[in-house]
């Protein structure tokens, strides 16, 4: 039997893969899940020798089952290329007796690119295998990342259309200039005046407003989605848990078998869920740590058993987790529940019109692989500086948030086991914070941001990345600004109709 997917609110069932990819959402607004998580089928002695992509046919071969050898060997092909940096695409430093995950090699520096280099061509072949006739319009939310990422992903990819909202004042700028000057005549770039979660809540109604799809549908046009709602994002980012365990055994730091600990500086939730997954495939994993910076809602969550959005809102040196609405929770959530999509409508319905909810006990025991920490701007500053002071090793903002809840977990509870951290972007997109952190904020005053990006290759002996030099002087291409309320209109601005 083939594996298919069903949504986690329970009105829709026996979806192919390609459909779920090609759909983003599922129709009564849930999220698409494989009805069983399935186990990896080669060994651990066979995965340590592989490569990345070779890794990644036989992690996606299992999800994608509607997918021939043919098609997916050459979407992983065509993703995982010289876009990178280096050849392991996702390469582990040993670093003060952590191992850190190193995500951030592909063309926008951010983890992002590790599945928005794989899913336009998953959607493509999506769209042929299922004789889609329309014009694919992606919409999509970012805190920063996933919005470059995806247009860098699906830039002159013809058949599709992409359009990305991204909070005005909630990016670094060198996000913001990596997103504005992005070419290609199917990307389109809007600021709206209101934070991520706007931005997502936004586009998840434009996705559940049947009027607006029927009228797109009659103009030749089919919404999808490149957040990690999407399981064609979900499912590449099981491969690098699995590659870096079997890089591990391979390297001769682990034993047969022996489990370890990850680290995921957590917003959406999608990464973390992703390692969840690796998990259950049969990764040894002992605990999850979900770590958040002062947007702490499922530190509380994890620690209460309540989810509470109802709170300030913090703009943090960390934007790409400043998010209090996790989507991928939500997937979680509904495999706690045993898999009932009524139990789990019934929790997101409380959500969207209460702020908060409750899971049951037995859920939270479900759960207990997961502990959730979270650090401070100050912790998080202050455990870049210490990494970067003792062994000369610079990571940014969101990885600064993890190393900062690891040097706490370990602290807290004497666990000692191998521990991977999840380092999910290149420190130059951040360069004023990670300067800051490492030089002191005296450095900044005056400099403009690729001042600090040159002082901070300067400082440190690094290289600048080249996306980083790429925007330096390109040209501002998007000036699109919108209210919230407006997202309806613009879409439909941007599209002609
Ligand atoms: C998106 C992002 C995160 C959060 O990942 P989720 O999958 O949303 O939890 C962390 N760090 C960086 C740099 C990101 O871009």
């Amino acid at each position: 039997m083939r594996l298919t997917y069903q949504s986690t609110r329970g009105g829709e069932s026996g979806v192919t893969a390609s459909m779920a990819i090609l759909q983003g959402l599922a129709k009564d607004g849930g999220l698409f899940m494989p009805v069983e998580i399935p186990k990896l089928d080669v060994s651990f002695e066979t995965l340590s020798g592989l490569t990345y992509q070779e890794t990644a046919y036989e992690v996606m071969k299992l999800f994608f089952a509607d997918f021939t050898e043919e098609e997916l060997k050459s979407c992983i092909s065509k993703a995982y290329d010289s876009k990178f940096d280096t050849g392991e695409i996702a390469p582990l430093a040993k670093v003060d007796g952590a191992y850190y995950l190193e995500l951030y090699h592909g063309s926008t520096i951010a983890f992002k690119d590790m599945a928005l280099s794989i899913l336009p061509h998953l959607m493509t072949v999506s769209a042929k295998k299922n004789k889609a006739d329309k014009e694919i319009v992606i919409l999509t939310a970012t805190s920063g990342d996933t919005g470059k990422a995806a247009m860098a992903g699906f830039a002159d990819v013809p058949g599709t259309r992409i359009i990305v909202f991204y909070p005005k004042d909630g990016v670094s700028r060198i996000q913001e200039l990596q997103m504005r000057t992005q070419k290609g005549d199917n990307t389109s770039v809007v600021a709206i005046r209101g934070n991520f979660d706007d931005a997502q809540t936004g586009v998840k109604r434009l996705f559940g407003n049947q009027a607006l799809k029927e009228e797109l549908v009659s103009k030749g046009f089919q919404l999808s989605s490149a957040n990690s709602i999407n399981i064609g994002r979900l499912v590449p980012q099981v491969v690098y848990y699995v590659y870096a365990y079997a890089r591990l055994l391979a390297n001769q730091e682990l034993e047969q078998g022996e489990e370890i600990n990850v680290v995921v500086p957590t917003g959406n939730f999608g990464n973390i869920l992703a390692a969840y997954f690796a998990k259950k495939m049969g990764l040894p994993i002992k605990t999850l740590v979900c770590a958040s910076n002062e947007n702490k809602v499922l530190y509380d969550f994890f620690t209460t058993g309540t989810y509470d959005k109802r709170r300030e809102f913090i703009l943090t040196s960390s934007p790409s987790m400043d998010i209090l609405i996790s989507s991928n929770l939500e997937r979680l959530i509904y495999l706690s529940t045993g898999c009932d999509g009524a139990a789990n409508a019934a929790f997101m319905q409380e959500l969207a019109e209460k702020g908060s909810y409750t899971i049951t006990p037995a859920m939270r025991e479900f759960m207990s692989d997961f502990t959730g920490g979270f650090a401070t701007q100050k912790e998080n500053a202050a455990a870049i500086k210490n990494i970067f002071d003792r062994a000369g090793y610079l990571i940014d903002t969101h990885t600064g948030v993890a190393a900062a809840v690891y040097k706490h977990y370990r602290a807290s509870t004497g666990d000692t086991a191998k521990t991977v951290i999840v380092s999910t972007a290149s420190p130059y997109k951040f360069s004023g914070s990670v300067m800051e952190a490492i030089a002191g904020s005296e450095e900044l005053v005056g400099r403009d941001e690729f001042q600090i990006v040159d002082d901070l290759s300067r400082f440190t002996g690094t290289a600048i990345p080249a996306a980083v030099e790429e925007i330096r002087s390109a040209p501002v291409l998007h000036n699109l600004e919108c209210d919230v309320e407006k997202m309806e209109e613009t879409v439909k601005n941007l599209l002609g109709i």
